[in-house]
């Protein structure tokens, strides 16, 4: 319900909020890590998804739950599997920029069915060469959402 006393608190929407100022603090892994090694920053984190990167600490993996799952369906050992063997890689990993907004973030979410994305500020557009700064996730989202409806509501 829109609240009479609180029109001196300007109205604001998810599309003139910047991925900036909500980023939350990305979880890495090198690309020689194992897939045992992932499974425990994942729980230890209490993350979704985790980032890999490479000696330049450039991105070059996203490492999903399901990603985990389906590596552990198998019968080899999981300290043995290499990240980079499972992970989805560049240039297929869809990211969002610090000066882009949380609008931009959640639609890019919704179209490619994925729950978070890096944050990631561009070193070399043609050889996809992106640093990692942050992540925006679903969560991310809603609770911007909330915040920002407690500037109108009851
Ligand atoms: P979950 O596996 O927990 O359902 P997601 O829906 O985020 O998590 O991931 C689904 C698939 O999409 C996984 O294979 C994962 O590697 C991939 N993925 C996740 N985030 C991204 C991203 N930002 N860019 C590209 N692929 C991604």
């Amino acid at each position: 319900t829109y609240k009479e006393g609180a029109s001196a608190v300007p109205f604001m929407t998810i599309s003139e909020q910047f991925v900036r100022e909500y980023k939350g603090h990305p979880v890495v892994v090198r690309n020689s890590s194992s897939v045992y090694d992932a499974i425990v920053q994942i729980f230890l984190k209490d993350v979704g998804a985790i980032y890999v990167v490479n000696d330049d600490n450039h991105l070059v993996g996203v490492i999903s739950r399901k990603d985990l799952l389906r590596a552990s369906m198998g019968t080899q050992d999981l300290r043995d599997i290499p990240v980079n063997v499972i992970m989805t890689r560049m240039p297929n990993i869809i990211t969002i920029k610090l000066e882009d907004t949380l609008h931009t973030a959640a639609k890019r979410m919704i179209e490619h069915h994925i729950d978070s994305l890096p944050v990631v500020q561009e070193i070399n557009k043609v050889s996809h060469t992106y640093k990692v700064v942050g992540r925006i996730t679903k969560t991310t989202i809603a609770k911007a959402y909330m915040e920002l409806s407690k500037c109108y509501t009851v």
